[in-house]
């Protein structure tokens, strides 16, 4: 017989949260039965008190919108041939030193950035989350993130990169370090096992850490080493790491505008939290997230390269962030920034056939679609 405890996200656990009964097991009377159901009405997306494996009937329905989305958009790293960038990364006239340097510093953020990514989802924000299909798409979110990692861990080994410099780059790179730095309060709080939701301080704390996972780790942080590899494969340099870097750049825009809607849903749910004071703390946290990546841009490219320069970055950073706050009812930021980078807008909108550097067929379909030859 299924044991459900009696303890629910709001108290701790998130397993689940039944009626009590005395013997822990479900009731032989209907009524008491058909309490248990669940009342699409009751559901909320935290401090809910509906039980969790329930996943319908549906309330959220754009999560699970976003879970079908994902789960079209599945792909693997192994799938896509690395022999020309490996051909031109032993080439000593393939690449100029700044776009190695490009190469290097990008994945010494990324490759622990997504594990991040990945601990703060499975250890902190899942538990705290009462809606099941909201869950449902975390679960995806979770896996892709695990996808990522195989990913840059791919190209480190595919290129021959030395693992202990890029592994331990989030120490040993102050631009890098300083990022995850700012992160990690934002992650310890939500996988404190003592935190609970349910007083306004502790749901604040919450939504703070959902804002600044979405808007500015995944909504911002990325978006310099996204642009940076992107320019380097419309140049038909690393293109198999580039095609790999399009394909996250769709998942983790996926993400990010998941976290905004999730964010956007618990707002509306509980109007008491998004107080003026609460606004200006989220208003310096976005300028510390811009200042941040900033540096980083700087010391990836000390010179202009490819096209690009640091300053062009200061005017994107500025741009997405202007988006990122609006996205979730801030005021606009930085008056007057425009997008230096309209090209990136078309990585993100991979058209089904093919992708803009190789020749994979990029939307999975399951079931009889594939082929396994
Ligand atoms: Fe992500």
């Amino acid at each position: 017989m299924l044991q459900f405890e009696e303890t629910g996200a709001a108290t701790g656990t998130g397993t689940g949260r039944q009626p009590a009964m005395p013997d822990g097991g479900p009731s032989q009377s209907p009524a008491a039965d058909e309490l248990r159901r669940v009342n699409v009405a009751d559901k909320r997306i935290i401090n809910g008190r509906t039980d969790v494996n329930q996943l319908v009937p549906f309330k959220y329905k754009w999560a699970w919108d976003k879970y079908l989305s994902a789960c079209a958009n599945h792909w693997m790293p192994q799938e896509i041939q690395m022999s020309r960038d490996i051909e031109l990364w032993k080439n000593p006239n393939g690449l100029t030193e700044d776009e190695r340097r490009i190469v290097k510093r990008n994945l010494g953020f990324f490759v622990t950035a997504d594990s991040l990514a990945a601990n703060n989802i499975v250890l902190g924000t899942y538990r705290h989350i009462t809606a099941p299909e909201c869950r449902q798409y975390l679960l995806r979110q979770a896996f892709e993130e695990a996808i990522h990692t195989h990913a840059y861990q791919y190209i480190v080994e595919s290129l021959g990169l030395h693992e202990g410099e890029i592994f331990n780059a989030y120490h040993e790179v102050s631009s890098i370090r300083d990022k995850d730095e700012f992160l990690i309060p934002f992650i310890d709080v939500l996988t404190n096992p003592m935190f609970k939701t349910g007083t306004p301080e502790n749901d604040q704390k919450l939504l703070k850490s959902l804002i600044v996972f979405a808007c500015l780790m995944e909504g911002l942080f990325f978006y310099v080493g996204f642009a940076q590899i992107l320019a380097l494969g419309r140049q038909n340099k690393m293109t198999g790491a580039a095609e790999q870097y399009q394909y996250i750049l769709r998942d983790e825009s996926m993400h990010c505008n998941f976290g905004i809607d999730l964010i956007n849903q618990i707002k509306l749910e509980n109007p008491h939290l998004w107080t003026a004071e609460f606004r200006e703390e989220l208003r310096e946290l976005f300028h510390k997230g811009v200042a941040l990546e900033y540096k980083y841009a700087e010391d990836t490219m000390p010179r202009g390269v490819l096209g690009l320069n640091a300053a062009m970055f200061k005017e994107y950073l500025r741009f997405i962030a202007n988006r990122r706050a609006q996205q979730i009812g801030l005021e606009v930021l930085f008056e007057g920034a425009t997008n230096p980078f309209p090209w990136m807008a078309e990585m993100i909108d991979l058209k089904k056939e093919r992708n803009f550097f190789e020749t994979r067929v990029i939307e999975y379909q399951t079931g009889g679609a594939l082929s396994w030859d």
